[in-house]
C-alpha cells in the first residue's frame, strides 16, 4: 500500500487502489491484519499529528486492526495515551500497534478480552483510569460481520453474539466511561453505510449499525448538559480484516468497494481523521451527530 502524508493533495479517485481478483481471501474470525494481500494502510506512516490531543486519556476498542488501529495510531501521533481493546487472538496485530504508539512517546496499555462480556468492558474502564490516570476518549471501534444469505440460516446465537459485540458492549463501555469523563471528554462510536442501505445478506450487522446511530443521538442528549459529547463515524466499505473472516462472500471482494461513487474501497487511514476531529475540542458543538466517510454514498 501506498505511503504518502496525509496532507498531501491529490486525486481522491486514485489515491489508494481499486480490488482486484488478487484481494480474494479468507481467514478464520477475527483474523490478522499483518497476514491480509495487500496490507491495509492503517496510517502507519502517512498519518502526521499536529498535536489536536496533546495530554488527552484514550480507549479504543478493535484497536489492533483496521479503523481501530488507525484510530489509535492517529490519536497517538496527536498526542494521546491509549489503551487498547481487542481480542486475545490478534496479539501479533496489536503488538504492532503497541510499538507504533511508543515510537511515537505515548503511552500504549495493550488489555485484551471479549467484549461480549460485561465484566470485561467495566474492568477495561476501569483499568484504564488507572492506567492512564482517567479517560476522555473513548472511541468503540470493534465490531462482528458474518454474512449469512437466508434468514433460516442465521443463528440465534450469531444474532446474539453480533448485538453482544456491536451493541452492548458499547451501551457497557458508554455507561462505565461516563462515570470517570469531565467535561470535555468525548466518546465515538462505529455505525456503517449499512444501517441506512442494508444488505440482505447483513440483516444482523445492518441492523446493530442502525441501533448504534440512535443509541449515540439518545445519549449525546443526555450528557450534553455535563459537557461530554457522543459522536459517531459511519463508515462505508473499507479494506480491513473483517471483510476477509466472512463479512463478506470471498467472490465478492475482488469488486469490494467498487460501487461506490469514488469507485474505491477506503483504507483505514482515511477513517483516522474523522475519528481525531470528534475526539478533539474542534468539534466542540458537535454532537448526536454521524459522519459518514464512505466513498460519497448519500446519507440522511
Ligand atoms: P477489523 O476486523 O480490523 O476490526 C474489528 C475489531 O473488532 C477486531 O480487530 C477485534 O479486535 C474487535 N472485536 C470483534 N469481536 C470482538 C470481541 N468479541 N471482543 C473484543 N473485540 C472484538 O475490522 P474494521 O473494518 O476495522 O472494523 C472496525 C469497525 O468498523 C467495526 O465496528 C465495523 O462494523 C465498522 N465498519 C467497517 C466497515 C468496513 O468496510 N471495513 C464499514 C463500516 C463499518
Ligand atoms: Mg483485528
Amino acid at each position: 500500500m501506498s505511503e504518502q502524508d496525509q496532507y498531501k493533495v491529490q486525486d481522491p479517485t486514485t489515491q489508494y487502489p481499486k480490488a482486484t481478483s488478487e484481494w480474494k481471501q479468507k481467514q478464520p474470525e477475527p483474523g490478522l491484519q499483518k497476514e491480509m494481500n495487500p496490507v491495509p494502510d492503517a496510517g502507519e506512516s502517512s498519518y502526521r499529528g499536529t498535536g489536536r490531543l496533546a495530554g488527552r486519556k484514550a480507549v479504543v476498542t478493535g484497536a489492533d486492526s483496521g479503523i481501530g488501529r488507525a484510530a489509535a495510531i492517529a490519536f497517538a501521533l496527536e498526542g494521546a495515551d491509549v489503551v487498547l481493546s481487542y481480542l486475545p487472538e490478534e496479539e501479533a496485530d496489536a503488538k504492532e500497534v503497541v510499538q507504533r504508539i511508543e515510537e511515537a512517546g505515548r503511552k500504549a496499555i495493550a488489555i485484551p478480552g471479549d467484549l461480549k462480556d460485561e465484566k470485561y468492558c467495566e474492568q477495561l474502564i476501569e483499568d484504564a483510569v488507572k492506567e492512564l490516570g482517567g479517560i476522555d476518549i473513548l472511541a468503540n471501534v470493534a465490531g462482528k460481520q458474518q454474512f449469512v444469505e437466508d434468514i433460516a440460516d442465521l443463528t440465534t446465537e450469531q444474532f446474539d453474539a453480533t448485538f453482544k459485540t456491536n451493541v452492548y458492549s458499547t451501551f457497557w463501555l458508554c455507561k462505565a466511561a461516563i462515570k470517570h469523563m469531565k467535561p470535555g471528554s468525548s466518546i465515538i462510536n462505529t455505525s456503517s453505510i449499512q444501517a441506512y442501505t442494508p444488505a440482505p445478506i447483513l440483516l444482523d450487522y445492518a441492523t446493530t449499525k442502525a441501533a448504534i446511530n440512535t443509541f449515540s443521538k439518545a445519549l449525546a442528549q443526555q450528557v450534553a448538559s455535563k459537557g461530554i459529547r457522543v459522536n459517531v463515524v459511519a463508515p462505508g466499505p473499507v479494506w480491513t480484516p473483517l471483510q476477509v473472516v466472512g463479512g463478506q462472500p470471498t467472490e465478492k471482494l475482488a469488486e469490494f468497494g467498487a460501487d461506490v461513487p469514488m469507485g474505491r474501497p477506503g483504507q483505514p487511514a482515511e477513517m483516522a481523521p474523522a475519528y481525531v476531529f470528534l475526539a478533539s475540542q474542534e468539534s466542540s458543538y458537535v454532537t448526536g451527530e454521524t459522519l459518514n466517510a464512505n466513498g460519497g454514498v448519500p446519507s440522511p
